[in-house]
């Protein structure tokens, strides 16, 4: 199984990757936690991405290009995966379509007006560790404390409002274009994210089995 999971920021999209990831056994790529881990690590693509992430821009095409090239070559995607924040440009989009082999199978749209993901975003907060997803509410979130790894549990840097807006307009301008171009290989399945996650997650499902089977 091999899909990609489009979704304008705070539609959903990291925490349903991860639920349909284990439920496909397939790994849950997703680039933005590529340049978390390599901004906490301290690494040169991690130090070039963080003044950019922290924006609400996009990292260029050519870094994106080997980071994911690199890591669908690792053993563990070797039967599928899951890309979560790739492609996000028409770049990308031919990039992946050189890189994977066997090809996608489908494409995802996770639909939540923006309205609702304003909301959303700003009451996110992530693990410093694994990157688990809590809402401000939560008891991990509260005590700072993530409950799976015991790590500090943070809001985003690039989840302040004038981030979130810049990124919103980028995915509206950069992003939302490419469903088309997969509407049109019959590759798109569209799944209505609002509502509770374990909804959200039973339809995701079922798009992707009825989208495999037509
Ligand atoms: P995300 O966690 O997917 O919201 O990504 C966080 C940030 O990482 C984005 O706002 C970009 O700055 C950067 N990023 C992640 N994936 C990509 C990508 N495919 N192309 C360019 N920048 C990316």
């Amino acid at each position: 199984m091999r899909l990609v999971i489009f979704g304008r920021q705070g539609a959903g999209k990291g925490t349903q990757s991860k639920l349909l990831a284990e439920y496909f056994g397939v790994p849950h790529i997703s680039t933005g936690d590529i340049f978390r881990a390599a901004i906490s690590a301290g690494t040169e693509i991690g130090l070039a991405a963080k003044a950019i992430m922290d924006r609400g821009d996009l990292v260029p095409d050519d870094v994106l290009r080997g980071i994911v090239a690199e890591r669908l070559a690792q053993s563990d995607a070797a039967d599928g995966w899951l890309l979560d924040g790739f492609p996000r440009t028409p770049t990308q989009a031919d990039d992946l379509d050189q890189i994977a082999d066997p090809p996608l199978d489908l494409a995802i749209n996770l639909e939540v007006p923006e309205d609702v993901v304003v909301e959303r975003i700003s009451s996110r907060r992530v693990c410093k560790a694994e990157g688990h997803i809590y809402t401000a509410n939560d008891p991990s979130a509260r005590s700072g404390i993530c409950e799976v790894d015991g790590s500090a549990v943070v809001q985003r840097d690039d989840d302040t409002e004038s981030a979130v807006r810049h990124r919103l307009e980028v995915y509206a301008e950069q992003t939302e274009p490419l469903l088309a171009r997969y509407g049109e290989s019959n590759r798109l399945v569209t799944v209505d994210g609002a509502g509770a996650v374990a909804d959200v997650a039973g339809r995701v499902v079922t798009g992707i089995n009825d989208g495999l089977a037509r």
